[in-house]
């Protein structure tokens, strides 16, 4: 049966998850379908800000180390994020970028394998991930290499030379998700260790790390944490492995005392041995805004809105837009479905371009993928309704082909 507005409407009256919208700054006209490259702005973001920069840095000054425990920031807010990806307080801390963390955790792993040279990971995966392995392996030399294969080839490509396995959870293209516990026992069976990526799971989806036995990974803070532009990243190493790691990044927040302010460099005890420089302090406080409110939603119910979200958005673009060059980049089951949807269309760019200036705010990958990140603490059935006819509307009218929506811009 053909669906209509009316019942997306019905379901937003009784999503119990639906007061979280009031609780962003939406502007208003647009359909954020976005969250999962930027997540939109928590409505007490600003004021935690103003309060933070104007009571915490402006009055108290340095003290605010202590005072306001700053000092603390990155366990404080990892603690958070460890509860929303299956990890212990104590196992995760808030710091640097992802890039950053990939490159302190893979040079961990390979010294815990000290006997094996490869890293192996798949081609799809998000590209700076397979930089800064590669930045990883030609700064090592020594015959270090990094082995690349296709997504469902990954786990058949473990053998006894790879030292570490990396995948991200959620492809950020196609929106795969990978089966977590049975790629982290391939990984074990062969004696590697692996490295997951939770950029587009964490906060999107319930993560069971150490259910899994999950032995590291990391994480982005500005996608569904909602924790602003460039927020701090996260990383995650079991506790068992925490005190044979030498941190290939060996800062003084790291060390054991940094105010003995001591010559040599003696590891922190755990997980604050992965701490390198000092905590970016604003934007730990915007991070943890988004986190303190994801701990209130409750995680498998967003996961289920999400999923809903996903299918009615693939079933209405095939009622709605069959007739177009318009072909599912996804899996068509939510189950193996991250947070997103992803369609193929040649001109995805210029569709791509169209739509966001309708105000559906979604977006492009190269190199023809238009892709719209479903965040259900903010979106409603209805905005996913009227995405699709603003989709349908700009193919039919093939107002793509207009000269501005050719132009490329430097972000997509
Ligand atoms: C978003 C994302 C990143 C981002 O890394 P940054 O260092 O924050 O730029 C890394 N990996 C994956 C899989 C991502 O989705």
């Amino acid at each position: 049966m053909a669906l209509n507005r009316d019942q997306f409407a019905a379901w937003d009256k009784k999503d119990p998850l639906a007061p979280f919208r009031e609780e962003f700054l939406l502007p208003p006209g647009v359909i954020y379908l976005d969250g999962n490259s930027l997540g939109a702005l928590p409505e007490k973001t600003p004021e935690r800000m103003r309060e933070i920069i104007e009571r915490e840095w402006g009055r108290d000054l340095i003290r605010s180390w202590n005072t306001n425990d700053w000092i603390r920031y990155p366990r404080r807010v990892g603690d958070k994020i460890a509860s929303l990806i299956g990890a212990d307080a104590g196992e995760v801390v808030a710091a640097d970028s992802t890039s950053v963390n990939l490159f302190k955790l893979l040079g961990a792993a390979l010294q815990m394998r000290p006997d094996r040279l490869v890293i192996l990971s798949e081609q799809e995966n998000f590209p700076t991930d397979l930089y800064m392995a590669q930045g990883l392996i030609n700064f090592l030399g020594k015959g270090y290499r990094l082995r690349l294969v296709g997504h469902s080839e990954i786990a058949g490509a473990i053998d006894e030379e790879v030292a570490v396995v990396t995948a991200t959870h959620t492809n950020f293209r196609s929106g795969r998700l990978h089966d977590m516990g049975k790629l982290t026992r391939a990984a074990h069976d062969r004696g590697a260790l692996m490295l997951w990526d939770l950029s587009h799971s964490a906060g999107a989806m319930p993560v069971h790390l150490n259910r899994h036995q999950v032995d590291l990974a990391v994480g982005c803070g500005y996608k569904f944490l909602n924790g602003g532009p460039g927020a701090p990243a996260f990383l995650f190493v079991a506790r068992r492995h925490q005190d044979v790691i030498s941190p290939p990044l060996s800062g003084w927040m790291g060390h054991e005392a940094p105010f003995a302010f001591d010559t040599d460099y003696r590891p922190a005890a755990g997980i604050e041995r992965q701490l390198c420089g000092t905590p970016s302090v604003l934007a730990m406080a915007a991070l943890e805004v988004g986190v303190d409110m994801l701990a209130r939603a409750d995680i498998s119910r967003l996961r289920e809105k999400s999923q809903r979200l996903g299918d009615l958005f693939l079933q209405l673009a095939e009622e709605q837009c069959g007739e177009f060059p318009l072909t599912p980049a996804c899996p068509p089951d939510s189950n193996e479905r991250g947070s997103q949807v992803s369609l193929r269309h040649s001109e995805g760019h210029a569709i791509m371009h169209a739509l966001i200036a309708r105000g559906v705010i979604g977006d492009f990958r190269a190199p023809d993928i238009i892709r719209f990140g479903l965040t259900p603490l903010y979106l409603r059935y209805v905005d996913v309704w009227d995405a699709v006819v603003a989709l349908r509307e700009i193919l039919e009218s093939e107002t793509w082909r207009r000269p501005e929506f050719q132009k490329r811009q430097t972000v997509t």
